[in-house]
């Protein structure tokens, strides 16, 4: 860019031109009008210096003297530092201050002669043939009775005016230069008052445009430039106001989008991210200072989303769809668009607001797992009673031996039935209950819940030979519901003395540790596999199906001591280990 003149470099050399040219032309005229006004105050001294003369050579004319003429110019020409000339009407000299009359030629043609001889005073500067100068000649005729008797003529060399002239110059220059010296001081004194209120603003219009709006410029004298100020202060306030707004309203965004549970990304129509909030980076695993301005596939490495945002654009109405996620732990994300529109109502690009349904979707997933295990349970044993009806009814019921052991595995089906449909009811009314909170909790004796449980066990465990051995201070109490207690204490013994060998200990314990109350059930059994457990309190989850089968579980015990326990406000845990027995540990809090 081309270099800028600065303002006092645009005013100063203006003023200092204008200045110089009026004081050159001042000059000039005052010089011309002095060598006017010498030439003519010379003409009318050698006018004055010929009238004098005349008196004197007017005495020689009647008759001519030429002689007494000459001697005359020649006395006076030497006192008055004048030349004088007398000529005839003919033009012929008869007297000189300088030269010798006769030796010179006629005159009469000489323009300041021609003049007088015409009968009025003649003048003329020229240069001297005789006297080799430059010379200044006033001639006026010598009248008498209206008749021109000769012409006298006085001149001196215009070198003393010249002289004279010069002198004067040179003092009119000095001066002149002294002015345009003293002129240009104050040029620059003008230019720079006239400059200096324009810098300061513009010094301070710089802070303005890095955004320092605290600063308000002082009003010059000038009105004009005292307007502009009031303006640029104006500008600035209205500035300063529109700036912080709009940073408030951006920081009350930036809150709003930070303290949102929902991931929010929007990204224009080259797919480039414009703003990410903090739950969306967290979703993604990125940074969302760094993501701004970069494409959406440079900061999250995810192919399903990027075919939803590609769609989301082109496609240009709201979108939705789920995606999965797999870094700590699958995480399941609800994605919905909506295109972005500027005021204009163009596209320029697309937000997507992502809300984690993981919870939401396992149980959606748990709950169809469910309606598809009960009705896989129901269909089993209610295929056998099927199978075996048709059979006894297309004349099975005439082999009595056949017909009684089909109606025993009948019977055994109903049963399995009726306890599946027993444990469900159970199940959902505990669910109930802990949702409706109407369980109610009372002060009791653990030692109470062993007694009623074990009574009901024992004769199970009498027919295997397994002993079991409760140890419970009398004092234990907590808050519980007596009869959900005893349910899930019984639920416990009945899978630890189904899955024991015969002949085996099973220990029943209840104590006290810190804030809680733990119920323990430990057997000597099978043990469960390191793989099973964190499934094992789930619905109609089974280490070995057939086996629970064949022992008439429903796979339904574990989820409902697990309820009891959540419906407590406590839990249960498993320790075991294939082949090294099974400890579950009921956790009730106290207080
Ligand atoms: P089930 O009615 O089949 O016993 P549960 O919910 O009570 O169902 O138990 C789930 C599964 O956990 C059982 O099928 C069994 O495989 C395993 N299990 C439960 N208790 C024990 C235990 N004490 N020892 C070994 N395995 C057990």
């Amino acid at each position: 860019m081309k270099r800028k003149k600065r303002l006092i470099w645009q005013i100063f050399p203006s003023f200092l031109l204008i200045t110089l040219l009026s004081l050159l032309a001042v000059s000039w005229y005052a010089s011309s009008s002095m060598r006017h006004f010498f030439l003519d105050q010379t003409a009318v001294d050698l006018d004055v210096r010929a009238v004098l003369l005349e008196q004197q050579v007017v005495a020689h004319l009647l008759p001519l003297d030429p002689a007494a003429v000459d001697a005359l110019c020649k006395e006076m020409g030497r006192l008055s530092a004048t030349r004088y000339t007398v000529m005839m009407p003919s033009g012929k000299v008869v007297g000189d201050s300088r030269e010798t009359p006769h030796l010179m030629d006629n005159h009469a043609n000489r323009p300041e002669i021609a003049r007088a001889l015409a009968g009025e005073t003649g003048q003329s500067i020229r240069y001297s043939n005789t006297l080799l100068q430059s010379m200044m000649y006033v001639a006026r005729p010598i009248k008498k009775d209206n008749h021109i008797l000769a012409v006298i003529r006085a001149s001196i060399p215009t070198t003393f005016i010249d002289r004279e002239l010069r002198s004067i110059q040179l003092k009119i220059a000095l001066g002149g230069l002294l002015i345009a010296m003293v002129a240009a001081g104050i040029s620059l004194w003008i230019s720079r008052r006239i400059t200096l209120p324009v810098v300061a603003m513009q010094e301070n219009a710089g802070h303005f445009a890095d955004g320092d709006f605290s600063r308000r410029l002082a009003a010059p004298d000038t009105e004009e430039m005292a307007g502009l100020a009031d303006a640029l202060n104006r500008m600035s306030a209205q500035l300063d106001r529109r700036i912080k707004t709009i940073v408030s309203q951006r920081n009350e965004l930036e809150t709003v989008l930070a303290s949102m549970l929902e991931g929010v990304i929007a990204v224009d129509n080259e797919e480039r991210i414009i703003n990410m909030n903090a739950a969306a980076a967290g979703f993604f695993n990125c940074q969302p200072e760094e993501s701004q301005g970069r494409d959406l596939q440079e900061v999250i490495r995810n192919s399903a989303l990027q075919q939803f945002v590609r769609k989301s654009i082109t496609s240009k109405i709201p979108t939705e769809d789920d995606i999965s996620l797999y870094h700590n732990g699958e995480k399941t994300l609800h994605m919905q668009s909506s295109p972005l529109l500027d005021a204009n109502k163009a596209q320029i690009g697309t937000l997507v607001v992502f809300n984690d349904v993981t919870h939401f979707r396992r149980l959606e997933n748990l709950r169809r797992d469910f309606v598809a295990n009960v009705s896989h349970e129901i269909k089993t044993p209610l295929t056998a009673i099927k199978g075996f009806v048709e059979t006894l009814h297309q004349g099975g019921v005439d082999k009595p031996e056949e017909a009684e052991r089909f109606l025993g595995i009948i019977k055994k089906h109903v049963d399995r039935l009726s306890s599946i449909v027993e444990d469900l009811l159970s199940l959902s009314r505990i669910e109930q209950e802990d949702e409706g909170k109407t369980i109610e909790l009372e002060d009791g004796y653990v030692k109470d819940v062993f007694q009623s449980a074990l009574q009901i066990c024992r004769p199970k465990a009498q027919e295997k030979n397994i002993a079991i051995s409760p140890d419970c201070d009398e004092e234990t109490s907590a808050k519980f519901d007596a009869t959900l207690l005893e349910q899930a204490v019984v639920n416990l013994l009945d899978n630890a003395i189904k899955y024991s060998e015969p002949e085996s200990t099973i220990f029943l314990k209840a104590y006290r540790k810190d804030s809680e109350i733990k119920i323990r059930i430990e057997d000597q059994g099978m043990g469960i596999a390191k793989k099973h457990l964190p499934r094992l309190f789930e619905r109609f989850y089974r280490v070995d199906k057939a086996r629970s089968r064949t022992m008439g579980g429903t796979g339904l015990g574990l989820a409902i001591v697990k309820h009891i326990a959540q419906a407590h406000g406590g839990s249960v845990t498993v320790e075991s280990a294939l082949g090294k027995g099974s400890t579950f540990t009921i956790h009730l809090p106290v207080g």
